[in-house]
């Protein structure tokens, strides 16, 4: 179950809150208030932008990677 982050309205403060759907109504647990906005980044669902395999792949031209 995903994790969202929002923003509220209301009283402007942050907060995470499980949801099942990214339809569900969400009130800020704050104020109670409706007027929350979700953020974009989802908590969870963690993945690592793909590191440029550690530099020396290309050419192998031996500058200072292998002795
Ligand atoms: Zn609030």
């Amino acid at each position: 179950m995903p994790i969202y982050e929002y923003h509220c309205g209301g009283c402007g403060r942050e907060f995470e809150k499980y949801v099942p759907t990214a339809a569900t109504a969400v009130a800020c647990p704050h104020c109670e208030s409706p007027r929350v906005k979700r953020r974009l980044s989802v908590v969870g669902v963690k993945t690592a932008a793909s590191p440029m395999s550690a530099g020396s792949s290309m050419g192998g031209g031996g500058c200072c990677g292998c002795r």
